[in-house]
């Protein structure tokens, strides 16, 4: 890693991401070097946070120009708000704020984005055109309520299933798509399957949240869980003939996003993917 300090001066503008915790993050490493391939005066720092109220008044006090927002706050962040994309106020969660001055006035004014679901759907496009395709979300919590929410933007048809089935219904029917039970899975057809639940993560890496003889239906199957990389998922379905997404990609992506609302330029994708997938290899 480059000394990032040596180009900062008062004229530095300063982003970060605001959760907790937040010292695993990687998006510091992620955002830093696209500024700096950019050659723009910017820095990217994690913020631990206590207090989401607090954290927001003192973000503009101390003229902060955008943060990423992460557990547990997505949600909570919401009511100090000032103006939130229609897409991230259907999901209900927020995951990028944007702090500016407003046209008219010089009161600042902060903006809330959710860029989960833009991730999701980019890493998805570069294998499958969403318009009309039918996919199968696996999951009721945070992710894929972002996911469902970002695919139906996108024109495709969602499914539901989730292990809670009472959760799952809930958010299908916010989703105005079917619901099925996990014993049920042997009964969908779908183009697409997204594992937008924590099973195969580490330390449980042996678990799968869909058995290796129901993929091969699958054109795509993407796994947003990232550690580890190759997830049994992925394995099992790249040794049934899918074409996978893993976990990154989607990270990747919604940091790009990010980076566009903040800047307004082009995120450069391939040096932000390097830092991600160095830590993996
Ligand atoms: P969350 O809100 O806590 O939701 C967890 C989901 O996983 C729920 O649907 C839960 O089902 C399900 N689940 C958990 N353990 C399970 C088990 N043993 N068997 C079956 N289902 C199980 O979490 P989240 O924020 O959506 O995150 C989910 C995963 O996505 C995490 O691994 C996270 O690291 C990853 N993630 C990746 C990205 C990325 O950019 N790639 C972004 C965000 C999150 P119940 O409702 O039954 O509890």
């Amino acid at each position: 890693m480059q000394d990032v300090t040596r180009n900062i001066t008062g004229e530095t503008k300063i982003y970060g991401i605001i959760g907790n915790p937040v010292h695993h993050s990687m998006s510091p490493e992620m955002h830093n070097i696209a500024f700096r391939e950019h050659g723009m005066n910017s820095v990217y720092i994690a913020l631990p946070t206590s207090h989401i109220s607090d954290g927001v008044r003192g973000l503009k006090a101390l003229g902060f120009k955008g943060v990423s927002i992460t557990i547990p706050y997505k949600q909570d962040v919401i009511p100090f708000v000032d103006v939130i994309d229609p897409v991230a106020e259907k999901i209900g969660a927020i995951n990028t704020l944007v702090i500016k001055k407003g046209e008219d006035s010089s009161e600042k004014i902060v903006y809330g984005y959710n860029t989960d679901w833009i991730g999701a759907n980019r890493a998805l496009e570069e294998k499958i055109s969403l318009q009309g395709s039918r996919v199968l979300v696996l999951g009721a919590g945070g992710s894929a309520r972002a996911i469902g929410f970002g695919l139906l933007e996108a024109g495709a048809e969602v499914i539901l299933t989730n292990r809670t089935a009472e959760k799952g219904r809930k958010l299908a029917g916010q989703l105005g798509c079917s619901f099925y039970r996990t014993d049920e899975l042997g009964q969908i057809q779908a183009d697409v399957l997204v594992n937008a639940t924590s099973v195969g993560m580490v330390p449980d890496t042996e678990k799968t949240p869909v058995p290796k003889d129901l993929l091969s239906g699958f054109k795509v199957v993407m796994d947003i869980v990232y550690a580890p990389l190759q997830t049994r998922l992925i394995k099992e379905a790249q040794s049934v003939g899918c074409q996978t997404v893993d976990g990154l990609s989607m990270l990747l992506y919604q940091g790009a996003a990010q980076f566009k609302l903040w800047t307004g330029r082009e995120a450069p994708l391939d040096v932000m993917r390097e830092v991600l997938y160095r830590n993996f290899r």
